[in-house]
């Protein structure tokens, strides 16, 4: 018999990858942070030795879903602004907030609030792009929480830096120490949009992302007020802008990305460019419905991301998903668009590739890291269950997850967190509202 640390033993497994498969009566076991083996159960009990098994007969298990884009820190805003569209949404509520409120504090309390909300909706991985992002990575490292933490880049001052060289200075520090292969952070850049940074600045961040080799992500082309504001500014639309600045590569994620010409559909499938769909935040800020049909079928990877909680209101995937696949197919007038099993895929493996994490997350495969997450079917809201994958697209919610793992520890056990204390993190965020709101009132 062969030592495991854990075998999972879930009435399904929708492994994901291969695609479209769902498997019954199969164990997953885990050693060392790493998924060992997926194979019947007969197969299993007769070759591993666990020392934890855990049996979960109503649920199917999944890989953990990976969040492409978010500004975990912005929960603390959560409902402060909003019905406003995306420009005013920024200029009126957003950037005043974060010049009042922004503070290594701040970021730290919201960070651990959202951490706690994804996992207990069964994201195992986040992107995410906020200022202070020393302090998001310690409190993601912290939290044992997977994360690909974007530094920020602008032209403008913040809290965290002055200009665009002192945002690149930290962001290169970042880089280096102490995230250099470590096992849950990975590093990137992320200047904020091509409104926020002029032409030097975006070059002179290409050149240092390629030195250092690292991936870049950017809101592109939001909104139509987005794309005529660059056109007006500089002649150039704001994909334009990022082309001759050298920064349109197969390491680039674009987010949101609603408004592409059928050029730029191409261009983008033919670089390998990556796409953050963010469904909800482009519905509640009126940016637009992106053509995802269009882009899938052109051939582009689409991850699936939430936005920050200020723009969504929550960072749940379940929901995420829903209005992905229901947007694609009014947007295309094709029911047949993004189908159950493409967007499940879209908000696992599509988002691990899109940060250059596909070969260690993503997928239910011997050897990837063991992020996993069980989802309870037993509930009157997925009854009866025909197919799998359409529940948990269609009908399941992030309510139903029942049980996490990220790296094979397990952070929610049958609904309940095995280290966050979700107590203190409402307290923390109860004396946010209490001073924020004071001050709004006021
Ligand atoms: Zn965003």
């Amino acid at each position: 018999m062969q030592h495991c640390d854990t075998l999972i033993v879930p009435r399904w497994c929708v492994p994901v990858e291969p695609a479209g498969t769902v498997l019954e009566g199969h164990a997953v076991a885990v050693s060392d942070g790493r998924i060992e083996a997926v194979l019947p159960l007969a197969e299993a009990r007769t070759r591993f030795q666990p020392s934890v098994l855990v049996e979960r007969p109503a649920h199917v298990l999944i890989p953990g879903l990976v969040n492409a884009h978010t500004h975990a820190a912005m929960t603390l805003f959560r409902g402060l602004a909003d019905d406003m569209p995306l420009e005013s949404w920024l200029r009126e509520g957003i950037w005043p907030a974060e010049r009042r409120w922004v503070s290594a504090e701040m970021v730290r309390d919201g960070t651990q609030l959202a951490i706690a909300e994804m996992l207990r909706g069964g994201t195992t991985c986040f992107s995410d792009q906020y200022f202070f992002p020393e302090i998001v990575a310690e409190a993601a490292t912290e939290m044992a929480m997977r994360a690909v933490v974007a530094t920020p880049v602008a032209d403008f001052p913040s809290a965290w830096a002055s200009n665009a060289d002192e945002y690149l200075q930290k962001a290169t520090d970042l880089v280096h120490d102490p995230y250099a292969d470590h096992p849950l952070i990975t590093t990137a850049f992320a200047p904020h949009s091509t409104f926020a940074l002029a032409d030097g600045s975006l070059e002179a961040l290409r050149v240092l992302a390629d030195q250092l080799d690292v991936r870049v992500q950017i809101h592109l082309h939001e909104s139509e007020t987005e794309v005529a504001m660059s056109i007006r500014d500089t002649g150039k639309r704001p994909f334009d802008r990022l082309t001759r600045a050298g920064l349109v590569n197969a390491s680039l994620l674009a987010v949101h990305a609603v408004h592409l010409s059928d050029a730029e559909i191409e261009r983008f499938a033919a670089v390998g460019v990556n796409i953050a769909h963010c469904p909800k935040s482009n519905l509640k800020l009126a940016s637009g419905i992106a053509r995802i049909a269009a882009y899938r079928a052109a051939g582009i990877n689409v991850a699936l991301g939430t936005d920050g909680a200020a723009s969504n209101n929550t960072l749940d995937l379940f929901s995420e998903m829903r209005a992905a696949a229901l947007l694609a197919k009014v947007s295309a007038g094709d029911a047949a668009a993004l189908p159950a099993v493409d967007v499940l895929h879209m908000a696992t493996l599509a988002g691990a590739r899109a940060l250059g994490l596909e070969e260690r997350i993503g997928s239910i495969e011997p050897g990837k890291l063991a992020d996993l997450v069980c989802v309870d079917l037993d509930a009157l809201n997925c009854q009866p269950i025909y197919d799998v994958v359409s529940q948990l697209a269609y009908a399941a919610s992030s309510s139903q997850v029942s049980d996490v793992w990220v790296g094979g520890r397990h952070q929610l056990d049958e609904g309940r967190f095995t280290q966050i204390d979700t107590d203190n993190l409402i307290a923390r965020s109860n004396e946010w509202r209490d001073r924020i709101g004071a001050a709004s009132a006021g």
